[in-house]
């Protein structure tokens, strides 16, 4: 049996990861700290067939704006000590992920393919993460390049899942949208207010799908790196409008305040890779996968 580390273990992806690959060994920062080049080494010691680096300095786009130096520093810390020290001890794959908010900001042709990832500056808002991000993959690239390793980036598009972080200013927007569809619904209030315009687009995924492409990334020994993406693109207000009907809130309406950033207008990327290298890959819908995670919650009393 192949010997396998899951770095980010307790994030969302990790969390998903183990319910289908629950063999492996998860990681979390009060296990080790990835930015410790002591604590990486005696990771790495440890001897790995495989490992999965989800560990990030992740959020949404206050947190992106308000901590840019903490987002490029840990990040590349982390990245550069866990790839440094897999090498240096012989680990022979290593699968990270990127995001598809690291992609130029503004482009001449949609959707974007994995040779678009350096062809223009990304977000403003989330510039720092994104660079570390990149910087992820040239260094991967290079390993691969140099060293002959099998090292691999998927790149997926937005995620929510049952194992988001809920608090309102680090949750990403759907489950920050499903935690104020049920506070709503507990204070009998059918208004929901929402930040922006509403118009941008985005591909939403759930994150059981993301741990499926990488669980089947490990089993296929896939070494080329790919995004993992579902096929529609969908605006911010048409996301909502079938989160209402998936939450069964028929009765609900919609506020925009206009006035808050919006971010990245479009980032949609394409998923002919995948397909051609996981045929037959299905992906969650939206009303399905949401509808999922607003029981989960409800059940679990998350919010
Ligand atoms: P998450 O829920 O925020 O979890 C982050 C994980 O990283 C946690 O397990 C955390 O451990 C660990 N971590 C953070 N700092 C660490 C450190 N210094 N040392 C060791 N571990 C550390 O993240 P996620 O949403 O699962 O994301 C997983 C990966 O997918 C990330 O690389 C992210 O960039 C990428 N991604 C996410 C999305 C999304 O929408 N969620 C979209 C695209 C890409 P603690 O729990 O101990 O803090």
């Amino acid at each position: 049996m192949k010997k396998i580390l899951v770095t980010g273990g307790s994030g969302l992806v990790g969390r998903h990861l183990k319910e289908i690959l629950p063999e492996a060994r998860y990681i979390s920062s009060s296990d080790y700290d990835l930015r410790s080049e002591a604590d990486v080494r005696k990771l790495c010691e440890e001897g790995w067939d495989h490992i999965v680096h989800l560990a990030a300095r992740v959020g949404g786009i206050i947190e992106n704006i308000n901590y840019p130096a903490e987002f490029i520093e840990q990040n590349l810390l982390m990245n550069t000590l866990l790839l440094k020290y897999a090498r240096l001890n012989g680990v022979p794959r290593l699968t990270a992920i990127l995001s598809t908010c690291i992609y130029p900001d503004v482009f001449d042709r949609y959707p974007l393919t994995e040779e678009d990832l350096h062809k223009g500056e990304p977000q403003k808002t989330n510039f720092a993460y994104a660079i570390a991000k990149r910087s992820l993959a040239v260094q991967i690239d290079a390993y691969r390049q140099q060293y002959g390793l099998g090292y691999n980036y998927l790149i997926p598009c937005n995620l929510y899942g049952e194992y988001d972080k809920v608090d309102e200013k680090r949750s990403h927007y759907l489950t920050a949208l499903l935690g104020k569809i049920i506070r709503a619904e507990r204070e009998n209030r059918t208004e929901i207010d929402l930040l922006g315009t509403g118009t941008p687009l985005r591909q939403f995924m759930y994150g059981g799908d993301l741990a499926r492409a990488i669980k089947a990334c490990i089993d296929s020994e896939i070494i080329e790196s790919f995004n993992v993406a579902v096929d529609e693109n969908r605006s911010i207000r048409e996301i909502a409008e079938i989160a209402l009907r998936a939450c069964g809130k028929h009765d609900f309406t919609l506020r925009f305040d206009e006035v808050s950033p919006d971010g990245q207008f479009r980032k949609d990327v394409s998923n002919a890779r995948l397909k051609r290298l996981l045929p037959g890959f299905e992906f969650t819908s939206l009303e399905d996968g949401i509808r999922k995670v607003y029981e989960y919650y409800k059940e679990h009393e998350i919010v």
